[in-house]
């Protein structure tokens, strides 16, 4: 590289130097010391984005930096967590000062939006590679989880699951620039966590988790770990204006990508929740004034498996699938 790491580190990743209190040691030192507040639970994950993987090797370094921090604070959302520290693992081919600058922008963007502070890290040279881990607090004992699901509970989601996965068939399309369909590709490339409505779903949901596999998947999971089963209402499913107009540019089979794309697209970053019969009234009230609002699309139940019907109770033909790293039958996405 032509400069060297420490000057990389001090250029574009040291914008943060005092933002929090609770920040006993940031930036420079072998570790970050943090104080986590008295009657508080501390909340870590971590998602690794990989060029050709996770992102096609041409994507703007803005829409990297924005995406890699946007992934780890969903999670946090799905946990029902209030961001407060940030690590940044960087694996880069050349220190592009250009690259860097509109990566850094973006990053620091999405994280002061939360408050959330950039604490340390590591930058090594290699195949594009961003390893984010975030660290959030929640009161103690109120965490949010994938159990807890109870047979009568009612399911939703936020926003209009299916943008992100439509952007990408256009982008493999060779529709990169198509008329009309912008919003999803902001979809694609800018999602923003839907903290507010994690902390709005505190005490309130019996169980979350935020959809980046897609909704089948992910919803499978918070079915198996609640040991429960459900049906969903693939009528019902929120699908966004920009959706309906731009489905058929990608190509796909319309009625095919109506469906296969709310359910089995990944990359949205919505959140899936459960709630019990006497909390839904005050769930759906609570996140109705915030982005994204939320959709009751199904009812979870003793029996399990994931059933979903149409309108006139048909049986809607879309296979779970969700990506998998290592392959894996049915049924273990
Ligand atoms: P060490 O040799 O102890 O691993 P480094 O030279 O890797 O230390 O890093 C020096 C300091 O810069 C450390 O405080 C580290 O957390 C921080 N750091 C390194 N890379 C980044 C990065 N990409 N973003 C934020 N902080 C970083
Ligand atoms: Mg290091």
């Amino acid at each position: 590289m032509t400069e060297s790491e420490f000057d990389i580190i001090r250029r574009y990743f040291t914008r943060h130097q005092s933002l929090r209190d609770d920040v006993i040691v940031g930036i420079g030192d072998d570790g970050a010391v943090l104080r986590v507040p008295e009657g508080e639970d501390l909340v870590v994950s971590t998602d690794t984005l990989i060029a050709g993987i996770h992102f096609p090797e041409d994507t703007a370094p803005a829409a990297i930096g924005h995406k890699a921090l946007a992934v780890n604070l969903s999670d946090l959302a799905a946990m029902g967590a209030t961001p407060a520290w940030i690590t940044l693992s960087l694996s880069l081919p050349a220190a592009d000062p250009v690259w860097l600058e509109a990566f850094a922008s973006a990053f620091f963007a999405l994280a002061n939006r939360y408050r959330a502070q950039l604490v340390g890290g590591d930058t090594c040279r290699g195949p594009l590679s961003v390893t984010v881990q975030v660290h959030g607090l929640v009161p103690a004992g109120r965490a949010l989880r994938r159990q807890g699901a109870r047979p009568g509970d009612s399911i939703y989601v936020t926003g209009t699951p299916g943008d992100a996965a439509l952007a990408l068939a256009l982008v493999q399309a060779g529709k990169r620039n198509a008329a009309g369909c912008a919003e999803l590709f902001e979809r694609l490339e800018f999602p923003l966590p839907r903290i507010e409505a994690g902390l709005a779903l505190r005490d309130c949901a019996s169980a979350v988790i935020d959809i980046s596999d897609g909704l089948l998947a992910d919803l499978g999971h918070v079915l198996a770990s609640s040991g429960t089963g459900a049906t969903l209402q693939a009528d019902k499913l929120p699908r966004s204006a920009a959706f309906i107009r731009c489905l058929e540019m990608a190509g796909a089979a319309k009625e095919r990508g109506y469906y296969a794309l709310p359910l089995a697209g990944g990359d949205d970053y919505e959140l899936c929740f459960t709630v019990a019969p006497e909390k839904s009234a005050l769930a759906e009230e609570r996140l109705a004034g915030l982005p994204g609002g939320c959709t009751a699309i199904g009812v979870v139940e003793a029996a399990t498996g994931l059933r979903c019907l149409r309108e006139d109770g048909s049986a809607c033909p879309v296979a779970r699938s969700g990506y998998q790293h290592f392959g894996g039958g049915p049924g273990n996405g």
